[in-house]
C-alpha cells in the first residue's frame, strides 16, 4: 500500500525519539532488572519496529522503518489509529518530518539525507 508521495525514513540512524514529541535527546541507557533488561524507548524489549505509519494531509503516508520511539509518541500514535483521528496524524506526521529536517536526517525535499 505505497504511493509515490510516501516519504520513508530507516530509524537505524536515529538515536532519538522520531515521534511527534519535542525531544532529540538521545535514548537513555537500558536498564538490568535481575535477569531482565529494560529499554527506555519501545520495544521496551529491545529491538526495533518494523515501520509505523503517519497518514499525511496529500495522501500520501510517513513511513518510519526500523525505528524505536518513545512510549508516549509510541501510545499516542495507537490511540490516534484507533480513534482514527486522521487529522492529528496528519499534524503529527508533519511535526516529524519538521524535526526530522532540524536533526539533518530529511533534507528540504523530504529526501532521506
Ligand atoms: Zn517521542
Amino acid at each position: 500500500m505505497s504511493t509515490t508521495n510516501d516519504i520513508i525514513v530507516q530509524g537505524e540512524k536515529i538515536n532519538f525519539c522520531p515521534g511527534p514529541c519535542n525531544s532529540i535527546e538521545p535514548e537513555p541507557p537500558k536498564k538490568q532488572f535481575g535477569k531482565e533488561t529494560w529499554y527506555s524507548f519501545k520495544p521496551h524489549s529491545g529491538g526495533r519496529y518494523q515501520n509505523i505509519q503517519y497518514p499525511m494531509s496529500d495522501g500520501g503516508n510517513l513511513i518510519l522503518e526500523n525505528v524505536r520511539i518513545c512510549r508516549s509518541c509510541c501510545y499516542r500514535h495507537i490511540e490516534f489509529e484507533e480513534e482514527e483521528l486522521y487529522e492529528y496524524l496528519h499534524k503529527d506526521s508533519e511535526i516529524i518530518i519538521k524535526k526530522l529536517k532540524k536533526t539533518g536526517h530529511l533534507d528540504s525535499k523530504n529526501t532521506l539525507m
